[in-house]
């Protein structure tokens, strides 16, 4: 029986769990039920068979033994698949919490490609709670750092949140964009679930924009695909976005076969996630059609969904689960630092640091701006720059990712030096940088953006024995009330600048 334990370790790599396996799983569990590895085992195999409540009952388990913290990695899979759990149950709040934990609990094994995995879904958690300014934080730093991993299905996985972000923003061509990268992608890992998955998108992007032959036609394939693998949540959301598209176009009775098709398959599972909205679009539709009854129950049975994935006891769950880990998390720390003889107070200070500051240079992220301008109201007198490396993927290419990280960290210096202290200055991305001069007019920013410019032409940079110039582009933004506007703007001078023979600095 031990031996299963080790049969399983890779569990998490079994996207088709049987009935055997699950019962196997269980009767290990029986002789070892305090072993965390094996508890995961039956949540993740419940996880995958599509039984979620049946699942966080497991990871509950796991979460009370007071042994977690020897196992680091086995503890951060519970944490992440907790995190899972609540997402598929749709309770949104619950999952991105987990998923904070399990970014500050990635074990040592792989910790990047974790790291890359839990933004992925961070980003996920906060798209669909409709937080879209953060879940493109989390999107983009997931997509760099995929790029960096040079994992196929990673960066797949990254483009797919970032289509989904910027489809819901209604910016319909960027959506697209990042979705056929993604489709690209998935193809090259042969991953069916992310392609049904991004099919969807796509097929909504053009519902969108109101072709609905092509969306049609990707709603088809996406249900084709989760046929074909089994994949039960991809056949439910095909089948309703299908359905939601035959009933604009006024079919309703082909509507209603597919969305009746969804129910049939929703009916087997606990996934809480899409099967609300499909309730009530059932309801919708009868009622037009004068089936009263049916409407009526439909709605009902919708709403006593709603509530249930909210319920009280839910909550009650919740709260204690995160009580417990809480305590749990401050002993673990509280023991590791006594060890090492260090204070808290230490460790959370550089916590903060690491939660606001990109590592590389040491500049602020995306959240550490934010951060430091929540709250202050911008006025027409300040201005934004956004700058970009020009062709640096051929420093990249050429002299390899070592060196193109001196080169980001000599130009950062270099922003440092040449700013004054009131400039924040933030990594806004792989070697894109965000400048916000406070009190300074479009004038003197374009005369500091030029300076800036050509003080980077001139400086011959150096890694290993190589020796090399480099050029960037800015484009800059006065800060018109809207810090996303702003931004918006500013991106859009940075992209014509690039259009233009890069090198240069454009203000209107
Ligand atoms: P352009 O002039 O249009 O800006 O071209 P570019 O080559 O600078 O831009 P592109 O977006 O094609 O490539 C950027 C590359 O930067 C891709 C990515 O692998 C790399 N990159 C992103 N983050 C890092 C990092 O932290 N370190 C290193 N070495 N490379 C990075
Ligand atoms: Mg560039
Ligand atoms: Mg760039």
């Amino acid at each position: 029986m031990v031996k299963d334990i080790y049969l399983y370790n890779h569990y998490d790599q079994y996207d088709r769990v049987s009935r055997r396996m699950l019962e196997e799983s269980l009767e290990t569990y029986d002789l070892y039920s305090e072993n965390l590895s094996v508890i995961n085992q039956v949540a993740y195999f419940y996880y995958q068979r599509n039984d979620f409540y049946h699942a966080l009952d497991f990871v509950l388990k796991a979460h009370a033994l007071t042994i977690t913290y020897n196992y680091p990695n086995e503890y951060y899979f519970t944490i992440k698949l907790t995190g899972d759990i609540y997402y598929k149950l749709g309770a949104l709040e619950s999952a991105s919490k987990y998923y904070m934990m399990a970014l500050n609990q990635t074990g040592d094994i792989d910790t990047n490609r974790k790291k890359c995995d839990i933004l992925c879904s961070l980003s996920a958690s906060y798209q669909e709670s409709g937080v879209l300014d953060l879940a493109t934080d989390y999107g983009v730093e997931a997509l760099q750092m995929a790029e960096l991993l040079e994992e196929d299905l990673l960066i797949g996985n990254a483009n797919l949140e970032l289509c989904r972000i910027h489809r819901k923003r209604r910016l319909g061509d960027k959506a697209l964009k990042f979705g056929l990268k993604s489709v690209e992608m998935f193809k090259k890992s042969k991953d069916q679930r992310g392609l049904a998955l991004i099919y969807l998108e796509i097929a909504s992007i053009y519902a969108n924009q109101k072709d609905m032959m092509l969306s049609m036609n990707f709603y088809e394939k996406a249900l084709g695909i989760s046929m074909d693998i089994g994949f039960e949540e991809g056949i439910i959301h095909s089948n309703y976005l299908l359905g939601s598209l035959m009933f604009k176009e006024g079919n309703t009775g082909k509507a209603l076969i597919v969305l009746e098709e969804a129910l049939e398959v929703s009916r087997r599972n606990s996934l809480g996630i899409h099967k609300v909205d499909l309730y009530y679009l059932l309801s919708e539709i009868y009622a037009e059609t004068g089936e009263f009854e049916l409407a009526y129950n439909a709605y009902k049975t919708g709403t006593e969904l709603n509530e249930h994935i909210r319920s009280e006891r839910h909550r009650e769950r919740i709260y204690q689960l995160q009580n417990e880990f809480n305590m749990s998390l401050k002993d673990q720390q509280l023991k590791h630092y006594k060890e090492e003889n260090q204070t808290l107070e230490k460790r959370n200070k550089e916590l903060t640091e690491e939660v606001i500051r990109d590592p590389l240079t040491h500049l602020l992220n995306r959240r550490g701006l934010r951060n430091a301008i929540s709250g202050i109201e911008y006025l027409a007198k300040d201005t934004l720059i956004l700058c970009d490396i020009d062709d640096f993927k051929q420093i990249n290419d050429q002299y390899g990712h070592p060196c193109g990280d001196v080169l980001l960290q000599s130009i950062s210096d270099l922003m440092v030096k040449y700013s004054s202290e009131k400039d924040l200055i933030a990594r806004w991305g792989g070697e894109e940088f965000l400048i916000l001069l406070p009190d300074t007019s479009m004038e003197a920013a374009v005369e500091y953006a030029q300076r800036m410019m050509n003080r980077i032409a001139l400086e011959e940079f150096g890694c290993d024995d190589h020796s090399f110039r480099v050029t960037m582009t800015f484009g800059i933004a006065s800060m018109i009330g809207d810090f996303e506007t702003s931004i918006h703007l500013a991106d859009q001078r940075l992209y014509e600048g690039k259009g233009n023979g890069k090198n240069q600095v454009v203000f209107k």
